[in-house]
């Protein structure tokens, strides 16, 4: 068996939609088959309601400052925990960026300017990895003739979401492999009591990731599997 990383997943500091402070999280994920998870907290415009009205940069250390407290906890248990982002552009358009960090997100504080194909060539000109969460997710508030970013540019494609049915996994499977993009794949844990029971998955990697250098290069790499546990 190799080593099993959640993708995507979100905590209350920075999320208004889940219930789980980053901390439980990190417990949760110990007592998992997981060796570690990316916390993907949602991000979008520059502020987040959450926060209120604050600058640029207290928006990205909030960010930071929640991972740095999960991060602690997991150094202590042994969890691979790492920093990443689910960047909202509204209309179900969301991308995971993935191997950044705070000094990233300090030095482009024009970010939020950036059309979605923009940030991904920002990320990835850092050493970052890219990939569209849940690409074909059908949402009422989406019109049909809505018109979604270049996939072409991206990394990789989430190709499976535990939020998803699975037609919508279906798809982006089609959509990965005619393309050639690389995969990834989260529970979009919202909820840390959820995990034992509910549908959840990741990619599993042959060797143990680390750093966010480890982590960026065995996406890239291509080896990780597929990894799905639960039912809906
Ligand atoms: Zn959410
Ligand atoms: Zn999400």
């Amino acid at each position: 068996m190799g080593y099993i990383y959640d993708l995507h997943v979100h905590s209350k500091e920075l999320s208004g939609c889940s219930s789980s402070a980053v901390r439980d999280m990190v417990r949760a994920y110990k007592e998992s088959v997981y060796s570690g998870f990316v916390l993907t907290n949602h991000f979008s415009g520059r502020t987040n309601p959450l926060l209120g009205e604050v600058s640029w940069e207290e928006k990205v250390t909030a960010y930071w400052n929640a991972y740095l407290d999960g991060k602690q906890l997991a150094d202590e248990l042994g969890v691979d925990m790492f920093f990443g982002l689910e960047y909202g552009y509204g209309m179900a358009q969301e991308i995971l960026l993935y191997g950044i960090d705070v000094d990233f997100l300090l030095a482009h504080p024009d970010l939020c300017d950036n059309t979605p194909e923009q940030l991904t060539a920002l990320v990835q000109n850092s050493g970052g990895f890219v990939s569209h969460a849940h690409p074909f997710r059908n949402r009422f508030y989406v019109p049909k003739d809505y018109k979604h970013m270049d996939l072409t540019c991206l990394d990789a494609i989430e190709i499976f979401n535990a939020g998803n049915m699975e037609l919508d996994d279906a798809k982006a499977v089609i959509r990965c492999n005619e393309l050639g993009l690389k995969i990834t794949a989260g529970s979009d844990m919202h909820h840390c009591e959820l995990l034992a029971t509910t549908l959840n998955g990741g990619i599993e990697f042959p060797e143990r990731v680390t750093t966010n250098a480890e982590l960026v290069a065995a996406l890239k790499s291509g080896e990780g599997k597929l990894y799905r546990h639960g039912t809906r």
